[in-house]
């Protein structure tokens, strides 16, 4: 086979990944949780550390972008990595699905699974007991690890606990309260970083996101970046986040529409912990306090923050987005206009 494709320069991972990377390569152990809230990472530095433990030219940086094992990473067809995802996400990040599933997918016979199904796990146990097809070592990740139900968590425990030959895990988790305790004493443990807020900054300049709109994206993002980034990937400009508040307040659904059902509700979920937050007495934490009016008491506020977790829960289905986002709107005005 003729190698066409050139190598690829080694991507500039954000400062606050690099400096996690770096020291996580300087440890030892053959299972480790990167866990932390959304938005810090994971996916990015669990994919990286597997990258560079499977690297032929490692470096003390990570692996090296140009040997064949990191070319086949790149291209997602690395014999001796195996990665346990959702199927739905792993479809949305271009990780190939076995033949089966992606006959049963392209039949229509089910829909792509938001868990990590439990065959998927045992295809794992299996590949772990495989001979490794060259390098010095296997490498299994798994991503969001919280999607891994009972029975899925425990298909995978053994193998996590006493590898067959040489394997290591990488665990990555946005919601690690939410895993087995056995799956979590198995693993060495490490917190993302929380970058400064310069550094996430600048960082988000790197991307592309103009300055103009880096700073109101990421408060609307909580202060991770990476959720920051998707934000402004999705078309959020900063005059509409900062124009959100009281948008809803005069009952303008056009505030909200150009969103999906979840993201609408999301928005309206941060903007209502923001005013609960100002009435009493604490700080906002998604917009500037200037974009915020004050609208709505303690009790209209609770309540509807009751009923956006509702509708969370029922937002994947819903019977008409249009009219959804009419009955948010509505919804919202409503506890906003409400008076002591
Ligand atoms: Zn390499």
């Amino acid at each position: 086979m003729t190698e066409t494709t050139t190598p690829q320069a080694r991507p500039v991972l954000s400062p606050w990944l690099q400096g996690q990377l770096t020291t996580l390569l300087e440890r030892r152990g053959h299972a480790w949780l990167l866990q932390g809230p959304s938005g810090l990472g994971q996916y990015t530095l669990g994919l990286e550390l597997a990258r560079a433990w499977l690297c032929e030219a490692p470096t003390k940086q990570g692996a090296c972008y140009q040997c064949r094992s990191c070319h086949a990473v790149d291209v997602r067809t690395h014999a001796d990595l195996r990665t346990l995802m959702p199927e739905a996400l792993a479809l949305e990040l271009n990780w190939p699905l076995d033949e089966k599933t992606q006959k049963d997918l392209d039949d229509k016979k089910r829909k792509p699974s938001k868990e990590i199904r439990v065959e998927a796990a045992r295809d794992m146990v299996a590949f772990s007991q495989q001979t490794r097809s060259g390098g010095s070592t296997k490498v299994v990740f798994v991503y969001p690890a919280e999607r891994m139900n009972h029975v899925t968590a425990n298909t995978i425990l053994k193998t996590l606990e006493e590898p067959p030959g040489e394997c290591r895990f990488v665990l990555a988790s946005e919601a690690a309260h939410q895993l087995l305790p056995t799956i979590r004493s198995r693993c060495q443990t490490h917190t993302m970083i929380w970058p400064s807020e310069a550094e996430s900054l600048s960082w988000l300049q790197t991307q592309g996101v103009p300055a103009a709109d880096a700073a109101v994206l990421l408060c609307a993002a909580g202060g991770r970046p990476e959720d920051a980034l998707d934000l402004a990937n999705a078309g959020l400009k900063a005059a509409i986040w900062a124009g959100l508040p009281k948008a809803v307040l005069r009952g303008d659904v056009g505030a909200v529409s150009d969103a999906t059902p979840s993201q609408a509700i999301a928005m309206l979920q941060k903007l209502c912990h923001d005013l609960l937050a100002l009435r009493t007495g604490g700080e906002p934490r998604f917009f500037m306090a200037a974009d915020l009016p004050a609208a709505g008491t303690v009790n209209s506020l609770t309540q509807w923050s009751k009923d956006l977790m509702d509708a969370a829960r029922t937002s994947e289905h819903p019977y008409n987005a249009g009219l959804m986002f009419e009955a948010l709107v509505a919804r919202a005005q409503t506890a906003l206009r409400a008076k002591d």
